[in-house]
C-alpha cells in the first residue's frame, strides 16, 4: 500500500503519537540479544520534585538521550534510569508556601500532618518534569523510576548513615553553622544567600591589661566590628605577626569591656592587616571565620546567642534573653558611656540571608551531625602538594576521590574541571549532613528517654541504659521500659543523592549496570554531587560509580547573561517545543554546542532546526513518490553491488564519510559537530546535489541508493531529531518493521 507523507511535517500533531508509539512498543527498556553484548548505562541527574524544565535540563537531558539512542542502536543493552530529588527545603518551602496562603505553617499541622501534605503534593506536582522531560523526547525507561524518598531508597540512606557511624565516620559535635532564627535550621552554602547592606563599622577601643610605657595610643587596641553585641563572645585580639603596628603586643592581655574578662592578644597569619585597623576581635561561636582562628589557636568557644536569635546568659546578666538587634543597640551605648567607642562609619557589605526566608543568618554553633572527610582534621597537608609529591594518601573519603581523579580511574571531561574538585578537596572540612527540618530522610538514630522506667527487680539495672542507638528500627530498652525517639534531624538532601548511581536499583540492575558508562552533568555541582557520587560508590560498590563525567556547557542568554527565572533572563524549553517542535529545540541546543564552550543562546537556531525538519520532510516525501513505496526494501543495500554510475558511487562515499564523522564525534561527547555533518551532508550533498541529479533517472540502481541513503540519514540523525525521523521510517512502505529507535546502526 502506498501511503503519502503529509504535504507539510506537523510536529504537534505528530511528537505525542510517536512517543506513545515507543513507549507501548517497549522501546525504552534494556534489549537483551546475546551474552556478548555490551550494556550501556546513564543516570539522569534526578532533578528535584519541585523543578520544571530549564534550559540547562533540557542540554543535559538531549545530550544523555543522543547517547542512549545512538549506542542502543549500536545493539549494546541499553538504559537510562530516571528518577526525581525529593530536595528537603526546597519542597518543604514550597508546601510551607501554600499553606501559609491558607493562613497555617507547619507548625500548625505538626510534623507527620505536615509530611503528608508533602506527600500529597509530590504525588500531583512531583512528576511534572519528568512529563516535560517526556516531550523533549527523552527514551528513558520509566518503568525504572525512582524516587530518592522511596522505601528501598530510603533503606538504603539508613543503610550508608549506618555503615559510616559504624566505620567511626560519622560523629555528632558542635559546629558552627549558619542558622536561620525564622526556619529553626541550620543552612548548606548553597542554601546561603548574599545581600549588600549599608551598615556601619564600630571602632571600639579595648583596654590593654598591662599598659605599655609608650603612652596613650598604646593602652587600648582599636578593633573594628559591623556587629558589636558579638563582643561579649570574644575570647582573643588577633593580629597579623608582619604588622609592626602591633609587635610589641602579642601575647599581652585585653580586658574585654562589659565582660571584665582577659582575653589574649594573638598573631595569625590569616589577618587582614588593611581591614579595619588590623586588629580584629575573634568571636568563634558567632563568625565562620573566628570558628577557624579559634581552632588553629585552640580557644574556646563562648556561645553567647541562642538558637532562636536571643542573647544567652553567657552573655551577661545585662544582655541576657535579649534579641540580637536591641543587644546591639545596648552594647553600642554602654561603650559609649564608657568612652570606649573611638567612632563610627558607614559600611556597604554583604551580608548572609537565608534563601527562604530572607532572614539575616546567625552564625552559631548547634549539636550537628558530621561525616568524616581527613583523616586528621587537625592538620589538613595541602593535597596537591601530598599528591605532587607522591606521597601516600590516606583512606578518607576525601582521599578516595582524590585518588580515583589522579589515577585516572575517573575521567573528568574536559580535564580542567579537575581543578574545581582539587580545590574543593583541598579545602574540605567536614560535611555536616544533619538538616533541621521535617522534608528528608529521617535519622536512624534514637535517643533513650531522659528518665528511665526500671522494670520491678531491675532497678539497679538502668545505669547501663544506652542513651543513644543508631540502628534502623526503634530499639528498645534492654534494661528499663523507657522509650527511644527517633532523632528529628533529617539529613542533607545531596547526602541520598549521593547514593544515586546504586541507591534502590534492583539486584540485577546493579549487576548489569553499574557502573554507568558516563555521568552528564553541570558543573555548579561538581563538588556537591560529582565528588560524594565517587566515594560513596567506592564504599557501598567497591567500585567507581562511573568511569568519566562529563561538564556540559553553560547557556547563557544571547548576551552571555546567566539564565534566571527571577532575573525574567531564562528561556522556556517547552516555550520552544510549543512554538517550533522538539526536534528542532533539540537541533537548536545542539547545534549550539560546540566543545565546551558556554552558550550564547540563540534562538535563530532552533529556527533552523525547525526549516532543517521540513526540508528532511520534502527529501523523504519526494524519495517515498521517486521510488515507488511498496517497493522499499529493508534489505541493506549490499555495496558489494557494483555500483555503476558515478555520482551513485560519490554519495555512497560521502555517506560512508559523514557517518565515520558523527560516530567520532559522538564517541569524544563533540555534538555539535557531528549534528553539522550531517546537516551539511543531508542538505548540500544529499538534497541539493544528488537528488537533483536522480530526479529523472528510472534505472534501479538509483532506486536503490537512494532509498539506502535515506534510510541511513534516518538513522544517523535518530539520535538528534527522534520524533521527524522515526515518523517519516514509519510512513515507509516495509513489509516487516518495528521501530526506528530500536533499528540497528548504519553499517
Ligand atoms: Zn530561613
Ligand atoms: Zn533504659
Ligand atoms: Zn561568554
Amino acid at each position: 500500500m502506498k501511503e503519502e507523507l503529509a504535504k507539510a511535517y506537523d510536529p504537534k500533531e505528530t511528537e505525542g503519537k510517536i512517543y506513545r508509539l515507543w513507549e507501548e512498543g517497549g522501546g525504552f527498556q534494556p534489549r537483551t540479544k546475546n551474552s556478548e553484548q555490551r550494556t550501556y548505562a546513564i543516570h539522569l541527574p534526578p532533578p528535584n520534585i519541585t523543578g520544571s524544565l530549564h534550559m540547562g535540563h533540557a542540554l543535559n537531558a538531549t545530550i544523555a538521550d543522543i547517547l542512549i539512542r545512538y549506542h542502543r542502536m549500536k545493539g549494546d543493552k541499553t538504559v537510562w534510569f530516571p528518577g526525581t530529588d525529593h530536595a528537603g527545603i526546597a519542597t518543604q518551602n514550597v508546601v510551607e508556601k501554600q499553606l501559609k496562603k491558607e493562613g497555617m505553617s507547619r507548625w500548625d499541622l505538626g510534623r507527620e500532618k505536615f509530611i503528608e501534605k508533602v506527600w500529597e503534593w509530590k504525588n500531583k506536582y512531583g512528576n511534572i518534569i519528568i512529563e516535560q522531560l517526556k516531550k523533549l523526547g527523552a527514551s528513558a525507561d520509566w518503568s525504572r523510576l525512582r524516587f530518592t524518598m522511596d522505601e528501598n531508597y530510603a533503606n538504603w540512606v539508613k543503610k550508608a548513615f549506618i555503615h559510616y557511624y559504624e566505620k567511626g565516620l560519622i560523629y555528632r559535635g558542635k559546629r558552627i553553622v549558619s542558622w536561620c532564627v525564622a526556619c529553626q535550621t541550620s543552612l548548606s552554602d548553597l542554601e546561603v544567600e548574599y545581600k549588600e547592606e549599608s551598615g556601619k563599622l564600630w571602632f571600639i577601643k579595648y583596654p590593654i591589661v598591662a599598659p605599655t610605657p609608650r603612652g596613650r595610643s598604646d593602652n587600648y587596641v582599636i578593633v573594628a566590628t559591623t556587629r558589636p553585641e558579638t563582643m561579649l563572645g570574644d575570647v582573643a585580639v588577633a593580629v597579623n605577626p608582619k604588622d609592626k603596628r602591633y609587635k610589641n603586643l602579642i601575647g599581652k592581655k585585653i580586658l574585654l569591656p562589659l565582660q571584665n574578662r582577659e582575653i589574649p592578644i594573638i598573631a595569625d597569619d590569616k589577618i587582614d592587616m588593611i581591614f579595619g585597623t588590623g586588629a580584629v576581635k575573634v568571636t568563634p561561636a558567632h563568625d565562620l571565620l573566628d570558628a577557624e582562628i579559634g581552632e588553629r589557636h585552640k580557644l574556646e568557644p563562648i556561645d553567647i546567642i541562642d538558637e532562636r536569635g536571643r542573647m544567652t546568659a553567657a552573655a551577661g546578666e545585662k544582655f541576657k534573653g535579649l534579641k540580637v538587634a536591641e543587644a546591639r543597640e545596648k552594647v553600642v551605648r554602654e561603650l559609649e558611656e564608657a568612652g570606649l567607642l573611638e567612632k563610627i562609619e558607614d559600611y556597604k557589605h554583604n551580608v548572609a540571608i537565608c534563601y527562604r526566608s530572607g532572614t539575616v543568618l546567625e552564625p552559631l554553633r548547634s549539636n550537628q551531625w558530621f561525616l568524616r572527610m581527613v583523616d586528621h582534621p587537625q592538620n589538613p597537608k595541602s593535597i596537591r602538594q601530598s599528591a605532587d609529591k607522591n606521597q601516600k594518601l590516606g583512606t578518607s573519603l576525601r582521599d578516595a576521590v582524590l585518588n580515583a581523579v589522579k589515577s585516572g580511574k575517573v575521567k573528568i571531561i574536559p580535564e580542567n574541571f579537575e581543578k574545581i574538585l582539587f580545590s574543593w578537596l583541598e579545602n574540605i572540612h567536614d560535611w555536616c549532613i544533619s538538616r533541621q527540618i521535617w522534608w528528608g530522610h529521617q535519622l536512624p538514630v534514637w535517643f533513650h528517654e531522659p528518665k528511665c522506667i526500671p522494670k520491678k527487680g531491675h532497678e539497679s539495672d538502668v545505669v547501663k541504659c544506652k542513651e543513644m542507638v543508631v540502628a534502623v528500627e526503634k530499639p528498645q530498652c534492654e534494661f528499663c521500659d523507657a522509650e527511644f525517639k527517633q532523632s528529628e534531624d533529617v539529613l542533607d538532601t545531596w547526602f541520598s543523592s549521593a547514593l544515586w548511581p546504586f541507591a534502590g536499583l534492583s539486584e540485577a540492575d546493579l549487576k548489569d549496570f553499574y557502573p554507568s558508562n558516563v555521568l552528564i552533568t553541570a558543573r555548579d555541582i561538581i563538588n556537591l554531587w560529582v565528588g560524594r557520587m565517587i566515594f560513596s560508590g567506592l564504599e557501598f560498590q567497591k567500585a567507581m560509580p562511573f568511569p568519566e563525567v562529563l561538564i556540559h556547557a553553560t547557556i547563557l542568554t544571547k548576551e552571555g547573561k546567566r539564565m534566571s527565572k527571577s532575573l525574567g533572563t531564562g528561556i522556556d524549553p517547552l516555550g520552544l517545543i510549543e512554538k517550533y517542535g522538539a526536534d528542532a529545540t533539540r537541533f537548536g541546543i545542539i547545534w549550539q554546542t560546540m566543545g565546551t564552550q558556554d552558550i550564547h543562546w540563540d534562538e535563530a537556531a532552533v529556527q533552523a532546526g525547525k526549516k532543517f525538519a521540513n526540508k528532511l520532510w520534502n527529501i523523504a516525501r519526494f524519495s517515498l513518490m521517486k521510488i515507488e513505496n511498496s517497493k522499499f526494501k529493508i534489505q541493506k543495500l549490499k555495496l558489494q553491488v557494483k555500483i555503476q554510475n558515478n555520482e551513485d558511487r560519490k554519495i555512497l562515499q560521502k555517506l560512508d564519510e559523514v557517518k565515520k564523522i558523527v560516530e567520532k564525534n559522538i564517541n569524544s561527547y563533540e555534538f555539535g559537530p557531528a549534528l553539522h555533518a550531517l546537516y551539511d551532508f543531508i542538505w548540500h550533498d544529499f538534497a541539493d546535489k544528488y537528488i537533483e541529479l536522480v530526479k529523472d533517472r528510472q534505472d534501479e540502481e538509483a532506486d536503490l541508493v537512494l532509498q539506502h541513503a535515506l534510510f541511513s540519514i534516518l538513522k544517523m540523525l535518530h539520535p538528534f531529531m527522534p520524533f521527524i525521523t522515526e515518523s517519516i521510517y514509519q510512513k515507509i512502505g516495509l513489509e516487516k518493521k518495528d521501530l526506528l529507535m530500536i533499528e540497528s546502526w548504519v553499517d
